[in-house]
C-alpha cells in the first residue's frame, strides 16, 4: 500500500518515497510518499486559502459538529485504526484498544464541547477624565497551525492537537513521525469521508532535516508550531521558525523521577511504578527513569520491582496477553542497547534485564529489549542524566525528605514526577516542591483533558490541555465600546 500525502482535499503521490518497517517482523508494512517543499508550500498554501474561507468564520457550534462527525468516523472504523498502530509501533493490543484509540475519539469530542462552554472577559470601564466604555474579548483562530509529531503515541498526539485547532478555528498542515504514519493516513480518510473543508486538515509526511519537519519549521506563511518531540529537535525548530516569529508550544523530552517514601502503600507504591516505568516499553514522555527510595525500604523495593519486571508478558503486539511489546524500531534499540552498555561501564548494577530477551521462535526478529533495572550509579552518571524511552529505571535510596526532593529537581528536565506517601501533608509539601509540569501523588497518568500539561526547564514552553489549549490555539482581541453619551 501507498500512504499518499493529504493536501486541499486531494490524496497526493509525489516522486520520492520511504518506507515504513514492523518492528516485530522487520518487514515493510507500506511506502510513504515523501512531501517536498514544493509539496509542503502547496499545503500551507491550501491552509492558507482555507483560513480565509468558511472555516475560521464558521460559528463554533458548526464546527463543533464536523469535529464530533470526526470522531464518529474513527469509531466506525476503531479496528482499522487499532491493526495501524500496533502494526506501525509494535504496542500491544490491549493498550491500543483501550487507551491509544479511544483518547483519540476523547479528544475530538473533549474539544468540540469545550469552546461552547467557556467565557470570555468583560469589563465595565470608568475612566479618570469621565467616559464610560464596555470591554470585552474575543477569540480569533491563531492562523495556520504547523503540527509535528513524534512516534511514542502516533495518533493520540496527533488528535489531541488538531482537536483544539480546529476546534478554535485553525487551518492545519501536520507531519506524523517518518516511523509512524498510518493512523495519520487513515484519519486523512475519516476527515475527507466526513466533507471537512477542502486545506482545512493537510498532512505530509517525511523526516525532520532537510525534509518536511525542517520545511514545515521554516515556513513563513505558518503562524505556529506545535510540537512533541525531543528536546534538541525542539531547538532546532525554535531556530528554524525565528525569522518568522512563530508562536510555539512545545511538548519534550523527560528524565521523570518517583519519590517512593517509607510510609507510602508499599504494593501500590511497587504496581505504581512498575506501570510508570514500563508502560508502552517504557516509550511514553511521562515514563519513569528514576527512581528514589527510603533507605528504610530500599532493598524490599528493589527486590518487589524486580518481580515485577520479570513477570511481565513480553510478546506479539496482537496476543490479548501481551504486557510488552518490542521498541519502536531496531533504530531506537541499538539506541536504548547502548545505554545498557554505557550503564554497565558506568558502574551500574544490573538487577534485571539489561540486554535482548532469548526468544527461538518469531519474536527474535523484533526489536525487543527485557524490562531492566540499575542501581548503584552516581547521580552525574549520563545514564541518570539522559532520556533512554525505554523500559528501565535506576533506582536510588535517600535518607530524608530534603534529600529526596533535591535529587529529583536534579535534572535539566521537568516534565512529570510521582510520590509515594500515605502522610497527606508531605504529600501537599513535596508535590509542591517538585519543579516538573505534572506531579503525581500515590498514582501516574491519571490524565484529565481539563488540566495543564507541559513541562518546565528543558521539558517543553507553553501547556496544552483545557483552556491552555485554546489559548495557545487562538489569539483574544479585545473589543472597547464606549458607551458615554
Ligand atoms: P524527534 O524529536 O526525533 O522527532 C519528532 C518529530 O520531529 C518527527 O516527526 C521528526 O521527523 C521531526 N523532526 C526531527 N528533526 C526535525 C527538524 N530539524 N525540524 C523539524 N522537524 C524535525 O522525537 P521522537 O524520537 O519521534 O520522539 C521521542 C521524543 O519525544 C522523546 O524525547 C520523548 O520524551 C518526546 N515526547 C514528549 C512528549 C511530551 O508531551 N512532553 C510526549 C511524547 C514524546
Amino acid at each position: 500500500m501507498l500512504v499518499k500525502n493529504y493536501i486541499n482535499g486531494t490524496f497526493v503521490d509525489g516522486e520520492s518515497s520511504f518506507v515504513n518497517i514492523n518492528p516485530v517482523t522487520g518487514e515493510v508494512i507500506n511506502r510513504v510518499v515523501e512531501a517536498d517543499r514544493a509539496a509542503v508550500d502547496s499545503a500551507v498554501d491550501a491552509a492558507s486559502k482555507a483560513l480565509g474561507g468558511p472555516w475560521g468564520s464558521m460559528v463554533s457550534s458548526k464546527r463543533a459538529e464536523y469535529l464530533h462527525g470526526i470522531a464518529d468516523g474513527i469509531e466506525q472504523r476503531f479496528d482499522d485504526f487499532v491493526d495501524a498502530e500496533i502494526t506501525d509501533t509494535g504496542k500491544p493490543l490491549s493498550q491500543a484498544r483501550s487507551i491509544d484509540i479511544p483518547r483519540g475519539v476523547t479528544n475530538f469530542r473533549f474539544f468540540a464541547d469545550l469552546l461552547g462552554s467557556v467565557a470570555m472577559e468583560s469589563y465595565e470601564t470608568h475612566s479618570r477624565d469621565g467616559r464610560h466604555a464596555l470591554n470585552y474579548a474575543i477569540r480569533r483562530p491563531l492562523g495556520v497551525v504547523g503540527v509535528i509529531l513524534p512516534w511514542n503515541l502516533p495518533f493520540l498526539l496527533m488528535t489531541w492537537k488538531l482537536a483544539p485547532a480546529l476546534a478554535a478555528g485553525n487551518t492545519i498542515v501536520a507531519k506524523p513521525s517518518e516511523e509512524t504514519p498510518s493512523t495519520a493516513a487513515l484519519l486523512a480518510e475519516v476527515m475527507d469521508q466526513q466533507a471537512i473543508p477542502k486545506g482545512v486538515v493537510n498532512l505530509v509526511n517525511g523526516f525532520g532535516q532537510n525534509s518536511a519537519g525542517e520545511f514545515l519549521a521554516g515556513h513563513p506563511d505558518i503562524d505556529a508550531i506545535t510540537f512533541t518531540g525531543e528536546s534538541s529537535t525542539g531547538a532546532a525548530i525554535m531556530k528554524a521558525s525565528a525569522p518568522s516569529l512563530k508562536g510555539l508550544s512545545f511538548e519534550l523530552g523527560g528524565k521523570n523521577s518517583a519519590i517512593i517514601f517509607e510510609d507510602a502503600d508499599f504494593e501500590k507504591a511497587v504496581a505504581g511504578t512498575a506501570k510508570s516505568t514500563f508502560t508502552n516499553c517504557g516509550q511514553v514522555c511521562l515514563c519513569t527513569e528514576r527512581v528514589y527510595v527510603q533507605r528504610s525500604i530500599f532493598d524490599k523495593f528493589v527486590s518487589a520491582l524486580k518481580e515485577k519486571a520479570e513477570s511481565i508478558k513480553i510478546g506479539l503486539p496482537c496476543d490479548k496477553s501481551t504486557q510488552m511489546g518490542p521498541l519502536v524500531s531496531h533504530g531506537h534499540r541499538d539506541k536504548v542497547l547502548s545505554y545498557f552498555d554505557l550503564a554497565r561501564q558506568e558502574g551500574a548494577t544490573v538487577v534485571t534485564g539489561g540486554k535482548v530477551p532469548d526468544f527461538d521462535d518469531e519474536k527474535s526478529d523484533g526489536a525487543f529489549v527485557e524490562p531492566t533495572i540499575w542501581i548503584g550509579l552516581p547521580e552525574t552518571a549520563r545514564c541518570v542524566k539522559e532520556e533512554v524511552f525505554g523500559p528501565v529505571c535506576h533506582i536510588a535510596p535517600f535518607d530524608s525528605e530534603e534529600e529526596a526532593v533535591a535529587m529529583a529537581n536534579n535534572s535539566r528536565y521537568g516534565l512529570a514526577a510521582a510520590i509515594w506517601t500515605e502522610n497527606l501533608t508531605r504529600a501537599h509539601r513535596v508535590a509542591g516542591q517538585m519543579e516538573v509540569g505534572m506531579a503525581w501523588v500515590n498514582t501516574w497518568y491519571l490524565r484529565d483533558l481539563r488540566t495543564p500539561f507541559g513541562g518546565l526547564k528543558m521539558s517543553g514552553i507553553g501547556r496544552e490541555g483545557g483552556l491552555h489549549s485554546l489559548d495557545f490555539y487562538s489569539q483574544p482581541t479585545n473589543v472597547c465600546i464606549e458607551l458615554s453619551a
